[in-house]
């Protein structure tokens, strides 16, 4: 029996072209274009829905997030918006007292927030909560600052020298200050994991609040071995609420047995298509690797995460078993050498590596980009959030950052994506940052307006774009043959949709059927324009 559904009478954007009507037969797009043509393909019995001129967008794809942090960070203690140290000790007080037993997980500070223009240190945590241990990740999730007791059991002191890779936080005498950056933050991760270990059920809550956006496939990035278990139990009882992809923590990926793959995605919810490997860490923390120092911190240039030698050759046995390289690179001295890697194990039989952030891309940069061509995995939402860049690089270097309108114009994959909850998961605000440089209060990493995008082509961003980054031409378009996920918007055109952001979506289809909306619960707005 075959389940049909013919929505007309719409404008529907394929992801190339706007036609009028589609039709779906069991999860896939048969018929697209004029009322005639797709009333023509219809078999007898197809429900027909009216669309009352309202606009269609192709299933949106977000290629790069975190589902295991997103729900840590919406069911545990989040200090986004905090305003000084200490309001963040009130916040931690508070949390520790209504959650007496586990250890404090937080996320979310940012030194740019703080009245105090500092980070917050053991000495500072150990006033709130001195009894058990404190982890609260920096919002790029690329710093950490813990109390005395979690830096005791992360096992750091005077006498530990910092892990390679990364830096442990010290005052003049060598005692750490609780700050832990890149590979430091490792020995603290399991506290956090054993807090709040990834459970099916708030995975599955974490994804449809996440497809109430529109979003019909993510790919949850750096996935280690319990939120791997967790997504594969909820794939196994067909319980996903939207198509999830998954990168694999690049440690754990040579334990993977080429037949447990799970690359043959029979029913397309679930695949785990590649492996996720870092070059570097991020331009807040000042661990974005640079070619030349910070411009606020003349001494540093940030770190460069691993040898060289190393990421290829875990690379390429990664490549070997069937998983395609996903390398983060934020700093242009990390392009570089990622590049260099893909380049080095790219073959014609291979799909295409993809490159997380690529954040700052000089002209320097650019040929070495070109020659390998790996699809770009980059982050709208962080022109409008990382606004205080040029302090960081200096107005001149700043203006190569998220330059999507040159690397569109060099013929690059880009691929749109929220790295949440580093950034809101909310990809209308990504979409609105893509053709408006400025947020709504002015503010910009980058406001050069010559790399601003038009509405449709940051649509394409998020559909079909991240659909190739994927490996997988049949997301993220409304073209025969696509799997059928659509966004229903209840305007009729992309500038309205644009301005109304995420309330625009009336409906979320998946394979054919529309999933059940649960939004409202959490503090993540798309702010109008
Ligand atoms: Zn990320």
């Amino acid at each position: 029996m075959t389940e049909a559904h013919r929505l007309t009478n719409g404008r529907v954007f394929t992801g190339r072209r706007l036609v009028r009507a589609v039709l779906m037969e069991d999860g896939r797009i048969t018929a697209t274009g004029s009322e005639e043509e797709v009333a023509r393909a219809a078999p007898t019995g197809a429900t027909v829905y009216d669309l009352d001129g309202h606009l269609v967008l192709p299933g949106l794809i977000d290629a790069h997030l975190h589902i295991a942090e997103l729900t840590r960070s919406r069911e545990g203690l989040t200090l986004e918006g905090v305003g000084s140290i200490s309001d963040l000790l009130e916040r931690l007080r508070g949390w520790a007292d209504s959650h007496p037993t586990s250890a404090v997980v937080g996320r979310g500070w940012h030194v740019e927030q703080f009245r105090e223009g500092r980070a917050p240190e053991r000495t500072d945590l150990d006033r709130a909560v001195a009894d058990r241990p404190v982890v609260l990740y920096h919002a790029s999730g690329h710093a950490v600052a813990v109390n005395s007791r979690a830096l005791e059991a992360a096992g750091f002191d005077r006498s530990v020298p910092d892990p390679p890779g990364g830096r442990v936080g010290r005052n003049s005498d060598g005692t750490p200050t609780g700050l832990l950056y890149e590979e430091a933050m490792r020995p603290v991760a399991s506290i956090a994991l054993a807090a709040f270990p990834p459970e099916p059920a708030a995975i599955a809550r974490t994804l449809a609040f996440v497809g109430s956006y529109g979003l019909t496939t993510v790919a949850t990035m750096n996935t280690g071995p319990e939120e791997l278990e967790a997504l594969r139990a909820l794939a196994n009882a067909q319980a996903l609420p939207i198509r999830v992809r998954a990168y694999v923590r690049l440690p754990f990926a040579d334990a993977f047995s080429p037949s447990g793959l799970e690359l043959s995605r029979k029913d397309g919810f679930w695949g785990i298509p590649g492996v996720k490997a870092f070059a570097d860490g991020a331009f807040g923390p000042r661990t974005a690797w640079l070619s030349e120092p910070y411009a606020d911190a003349p001494g540093e240039s940030g770190v460069s995460v691993g040898e060289e030698g190393e990421l290829l050759s875990a690379l390429s046995r990664a490549s070997e078993r069937g998983l395609v390289p996903a390398v983060h690179a934020i700093g242009d001295r990390a392009l570089e050498r990622t590049a260099r890697v893909l380049e080095a194990i790219a073959r014609p039989d291979r799909l295409r590596g993809r490159i997380e952030h690529a954040a700052l891309t000089p002209p320097s940069v650019l040929p070495a980009l070109d020659r390998v061509r790996p699809a770009l995995v980059v982050q709208p939402g962080f022109v409008w959030s990382d606004f205080w860049l040029s302090r960081r690089l200096g107005a001149e270097r700043s203006r190569w950052a998220y330059a999507f309108r040159t690397l569109a114009d060099r013929g690059h994959l880009l691929a749109g994506s929220s790295d949440a909850p580093y950034d809101p998961v909310d990809p209308w605000r990504g979409l609105a940052a893509c053709v408006a440089r400025r947020d709504p209060f002015g503010r910009s990493a980058n406001p050069d307006p010559s790399e601003s995008l038009p509405a449709e082509e940051a649509v394409v961003l998020y559909s079909v774009g991240a659909g190739l980054a994927l490996g997988e031409p049949d997301l993220g378009t409304l073209e025969v043959g696509a799997r059928a996920d659509l966004v229903r918007t209840g305007v009729t055109d992309l500038a309205r949709a644009l301005a109304l952001g995420a309330s625009a979506v009336q409906e979320t289809w998946v394979d054919g059927r529309p999933v059940p909306l649960s939004r409202g619960s959490y503090g993540e707005q798309s702010p109008s324009l």
